[in-house]
């Protein structure tokens, strides 16, 4: 049975969902501030979190943000009332579903098997992620260019996978270091710009002649198919005359990842 994390600070509801789920065999953990459901959540790799928006040390929301750092597990909130704008912020934010209190256990393990199904659909129909030439597979941990398979290290390739799922998009330092390192605090962006340095010399490229990732100086990086910025404009003769002076100029504005 899948295991639950539950966070919610009122003693009794804690108890009374922590005896259902165990009598239905759930392995289950509690926490009763944010923080310490952080902990557990980030520690423990929960099946499921249960997740009351009320807490008194944190915002629920600002839990479930830094949960989603580094995490798809699914989180059902529990709220008090179904039109709390609270609550539809929460699933903005990334929460797969809700409870309305009062709730008895049996409508707590049918929104547990729901949202499980649903993960479950999305992970089994999910194919490799494609940019480019580069196809990346989350299943089989594995990555190819040009159908060439890619020699990457366990880091080297969640950082990948990290850019991939956000492809197209300014990722910063930050969301790496928790995403790919689990240091939502702390940690240095030296860690991230080592590891982009190796990537970029398994995927055949340099800071200064950049083509899947672009870094944005100041930033982050962005995983992006060549073909979207090295178009014909950069390469038409209109733009070759004065070539040397281009690259110098583009090198400059995308070179080293500060
Ligand atoms: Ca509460």
């Amino acid at each position: 049975m899948p295991s639950v994390l539950v966070i919610e600070d009122d003693d009794a509801i804690r108890a009374a969902i922590r005896r259902g789920l165990t009598e239905r065999g759930h392995a289950v953990a509690v926490a009763a501030t944010g923080f310490a459901g952080l902990e557990h959540a980030l520690k423990d790799t929960p099946q499921v979190v249960l997740l009351d928006l009320g807490l008194p040390d944190v915002d629920g929301l600002t839990v479930i943000s830094m949960i989603r750092a580094t995490s798809d597990v699914p989180i059902i909130v529990i709220t008090a009332q179904d039109d709390d704008p609270t609550m539809i912020r929460a699933l903005d934010s990334g929460a797969d579903d809700y409870i309305v209190k009062p709730f008895g256990t049996d409508q707590v393990a049918a929104r547990i098997r729901a949202v499980l199904r649903r993960g479950g659909q999305a992970a089994a129909g999910s194919e490799p992620l494609r940019v480019g030439e580069l196809s990346i597979d989350e299943g089989t941990r594995s990555a190819t260019l040009n159908g060439v398979p890619l020699d990457l290290a366990r880091k080297e390739f969640d950082l990948l996978l990290a850019l991939a799922h956000r492809r197209g998009d300014v990722v910063t330092k930050r969301e790496l270091l928790a995403d790919v390192w689990q240091q939502a605090y702390g940690g240095s962006d030296r860690t991230v710009d080592v590891h982009l340095s190796w990537l970029r010399r398994k995927l055949g490229e340099t800071a200064a002649e950049p083509r899947y990732l672009l870094s944005v100086r100041g930033v982050g990086v962005r995983l992006v198919d060549p073909q979207s910025h090295l178009s014909p404009a950069h390469v038409a003769p209109a733009d070759v005359t004065p070539h040397s002076q281009v690259s110098a100029h583009q090198a400059a504005d995308v070179a080293p990842d500060d």
